[in-house]
């Protein structure tokens, strides 16, 4: 469908403004979505035009009035926890089962080959669905952090010019009070460029910890991104603790922390202190909205869920919060779906937090939210000089763009239209025997 020689118009689409650095011209409807025409040209993006401002000149392709997002950016994921599902379900689907039968599987089945084969599968799905930055956990609990580390090294490089890759730390905090092993992963991370990460939990020393991994991160000079508060519990408040740990270490760094679930639950005047802090502290927040939805308020005894498991992205948002939402788990104990498909995301995070009516703002925490939390320049945004980097949809509305899985789509990578196909899941096939 596109010209070979990579100079032509991309015409007659539609684009949101949260994607726009410039808005100047352009006419937006109701939901915040304009007429434009992008020149596209050794593989960037030349020009941005407001539809009928200006002849088109080059070889133009008719979009049909089509939505065009740049490519996506998925700041929360697990790849290599993915695609074990067949051989390690989560026996009732509640967190503590994920939990149990994820530390079985790497313990039993980690290998190098093991994380590398289901890693590259993950990246085949991300890419083909118009991913361009990921950032994956890494269980990195001994003797796992030698063997991961360096397979992601190598995928990272493998995957270099289509999905760039980063990867963060993950162990449940409490491993930190063995200061010798936790002074050596962080040493780990550092050498592989990675972020400093860990699962927060109310243990009673948790401002001390929290001092350890800040004073790390400051020392070597690394990010930091958290898993708190996975729980309906209220009295879980790493959240709080983890703004309070930011401010009292004056931390310039980045740090993003995932799922926030309890927030949700605890009374207004409470919630209202920590949003304020977290504003201070500059941290910026990303709900898991279809893990969430799966594993909160999941109950032993056949009742019905009540509660939708996301956390307060509206009331952050107001606050000027750096917001997003990522895919998380993908068909293993955490969540027994999902194909790194960021569009999905979006069309669930709209539906279980309802991003709509109005739209605002929130095509951004697929694209630049999230591009701003992992410090990269450039994604997420169209601009001019900025790589051609986007995916161009059938739906011409909202409407029409989440009520299909617009598996038709077009990605469109440094100008160019890539090849799309997912990979077949027997590919795992010999990986999944019990
Ligand atoms: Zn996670």
């Amino acid at each position: 469908m596109l010209p070979e020689n990579g100079t032509y118009t991309l015409s007659n689409l539609r684009l949101h403004r949260s994607h726009l650095d410039n808005i100047e011209g352009f006419d937006f409807d109701t939901e915040g979505f304009s007429m434009a025409a992008i020149e596209i040209a050794d593989g960037a993006i030349r020009a941005i035009h407001a539809a009928g401002t200006k002849p088109v000149d080059t070889f133009a392709v008719d979009c049909r009035g089509g939505i065009a997002y740049p490519a996506f950016v998925d700041c929360h994921t697990h790849i290599d926890k993915g695609h074990i599902w067949a051989r390690k379900p989560n026996p009732d689907g509640s967190f503590p089962g994920a939990l149990s039968a994820v530390g079985d599987d790497r313990k039993a089945r980690w290998t190098a080959e093991d994380v590398d084969r289901r890693m590259e599968f993950s990246l085949a799905c991300a890419y083909a669905h118009g991913t361009r930055a990921l950032r994956t956990h890494l269980d990195s609990v001994p003797p796992q952090e030698d063997i991961s580390w360096p397979v992601f090294d190598t995928v990272r490089q493998r995957w270099q010019g289509r999905v760039e890759l980063q990867a963060a730390c993950l162990f449940g905090i409490d491993e930190a009070r063995n200061e010798s092993w936790f002074n050596r992963l962080a040493q780990t991370v550092a050498r592989h460029r990675g972020i400093l990460g860990a699962v927060t939990y109310m243990v009673p020393d948790l401002d001390t910890l929290l001092d350890r991994m800040f004073a790390k991160a400051i020392e070597l000079g690394l990010d930091l991104d958290f898993h708190a508060d996975e729980t309906d519990d209220v009295n879980a408040v790493s959240l709080d603790r983890i703004a309070d740990a930011a401010l009292r270490h004056g931390f310039e760094g980045k740090v993003l922390v995932g799922h926030c679930c309890s927030l949700a639950r605890q009374p207004d005047d409470m919630v209202k202190a920590t949003l304020d802090k977290v504003a201070r502290a500059n941290l910026s927040v990303v709900s898991l909205p279809m893990c969430n939805m799966y594993l909160q308020d999941r109950r032993a005894d056949a009742t019905t869920p009540r509660w939708r498991g996301v956390t307060l992205l509206h009331e952050m948002a107001a606050r000027g919060i750096n917001v997003c939402v990522a895919s998380d788990n993908t068909r293993d104990p955490f969540y027994a779906y999902g194909d790194l498909d960021v569009l999905e995301v979006y069309r669930e995070a709209t539906r279980i937090l309802h991003f709509d009516h109005p739209v605002g703002n929130w095509p951004a925490t697929v694209t630049a939210n999230p591009a701003q939390a992992m410090r990269l320049d450039g994604a997420g945004r169209l601009a001019i000089g900025a790589k051609a980097d986007l995916v161009l949809f059938r739906g011409r509305s909202l409407t029409e763009l989440l009520s299909r899985p617009e598996s038709n789509r077009t990605v469109i990578r440094d100008g160019k239209a890539i090849e799309s196909t997912l990979p077949d899941y027997s590919d795992l096939d010999d990986l999944m025997e019990p």
